[in-house]
């Protein structure tokens, strides 16, 4: 068994799901305990300035052996698995070349992976593919990551004749409910720029990302008995329910895909006299996406205007940002990953993310990070997979990568 698939088979017997709930980071014991067992790993391998803090962050540094000064990179990704699905026990099956064919999860409980469903297995007829047995995630989101970076790093201090600059390793938790970033010290960590290891398939590298607002838009009614109502009720769910009538009836994430950004309805709820509606925003580019946000501001006037001041309130937040606009001034970095991909033989997809990532909230707190693939497919349930053969070729562009930064 290569080293990135003994590693990725110890990671995931550590049941480290995260929970939204607990309001802690990291917000469940489990992610502490990978985390204890990584440190250790990384002391193992001789690396520098191995720091776990309290929150479940881990920072290393394997310094340069090179004479001259070169940027120091970073390798991220995250230790916890999605609170969609369970990641206990988790038992990992091998289905060594793979026939292309449907695959039995569980035969008890006939849980089967069909070709039909996920014609991407296709792609992997001859390779090794490891899947759940049906009841658990397998957590390659993102163990897969964590084997990658920690493989790639081992490799390096094996062999200490291959040169290389500074090279800077940071696992984070919670990033399955959004706080992967939240405690992530920039500054400590040290990196002029970083990849986290969280993307999918075999060749994906990732540069942009949506911008994201949410708007909750209250609407205020009248109640009266509905018997003496005539004139003096006012229903707000009907107000509510001509508000939302008015937004585009095709932006919505069903309905668009690429560069198309949406208004998506998430919630709503209501009676008589109060209701509500909640709204995600998102768009990629910013002029639209502040357009989004401005229509929706305009349509609170006008109903405003229509059913008298104070009737239609309108909160609106942002989220988060395209790190596009702080990757462009550095964009020589996704070059690097593209041009690395290639050189170990491995077609670079550059798509858009329909979504965010920590690695785009770290490009906003000073840290510029694309994100690139770790292999997985079917994330956060059960028929998640990852074929062998591009975690061992994550490793060899990570390996690439640093290679190539040397020679700048
Ligand atoms: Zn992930």
């Amino acid at each position: 068994m290569s080293a990135v698939i003994e590693k990725f088979i110890r990671y995931v017997k550590f049941d480290t799901q995260s929970d939204t709930e607990t309001g802690l980071t990291p917000s469940t014991p489990g992610q502490m305990f990978l985390a204890k067992e990584l440190t250790r790993e990384l002391e193992e391998m001789g690396l520098e300035n191995i720091s776990l803090d309290e929150n479940g962050y881990i920072m290393a540094v394997l310094p340069s052996n090179l004479d001259h000064e070169v940027p120091a990179v970073g390798f991220v990704a995250h230790m916890d698995t999605s609170p969609d699905f369970s990641g206990k026990h988790v038992k990992p099956q091998f289905w060594e070349n793979y026939n292309g064919e449907d695959i039995v999860l569980n035969e008890e409980k006939n849980i089967v992976m069909k070709v039909a469903d996920f014609p991407e297995l296709k792609k992997y007829k001859g390779q090794t593919i490891i899947t759940t047995n049906g009841i658990t995630l397998l957590g390659a989101d993102d163990k897969a990551g964590v084997a990658e970076i920690m493989t790639a790093i081992e490799y390096l201090t094996e062999h200490p004749e291959i040169k290389h600059g500074p090279v800077h390793v940071g696992f984070t938790p919670d990033e399955e409910i959004g706080k992967g970033a939240d405690f992530f010290n920039v500054k400590k960590f040290g990196a002029e720029f970083a990849y986290t290891l969280d993307g999918g398939e075999i060749g994906e590298l990732q540069y942009e990302n949506f911008n994201a607002a949410f708007a909750k838009i209250s609407f205020q009614g009248r109640n009266v008995h509905p018997g003496m109502a005539k004139d003096k009720m006012i229903n707000s769910m009907l107000i509510a329910n001509e508000f939302l009538t008015r937004l585009p009836e095709n932006e919505v994430p069903d309905k668009t895909e690429g560069y198309e950004g949406f208004y998506h309805l998430i919630s709503m709820a209501g009676n008589v006299e109060n209701s509500n509606l909640q709204y995600i925003i998102r768009d990629f580019e910013m002029k639209k996406y502040e357009g989004r946000k401005q229509f929706v501001q305009s349509l609170c006037d006008e109903f405003c205007e229509k059913y008298g001041e104070g009737s239609v309130s309108l909160e609106i937040t942002n989220q988060y940002y395209n790190m596009r606009e702080k990757i462009e001034p550095v964009k020589y970095i996704v070059d690097i990953a593209e041009e690395a991909m290639k050189q170990v033989g491995v077609e670079p997809m550059i798509i858009p993310i329909r979504g965010g990532t920590d690695g785009s909230r770290l490009s906003y707190m000073g840290l510029p990070c694309p994100n690139i693939f770790a292999g997985g497919h079917n994330f956060h349930g059960r028929f998640e997979y990852v074929p062998v053969e591009s975690m061992e070729k994550s490793v060899e562009v990570i390996l690439k990568i640093v290679e190539l930064i040397s020679k700048r």
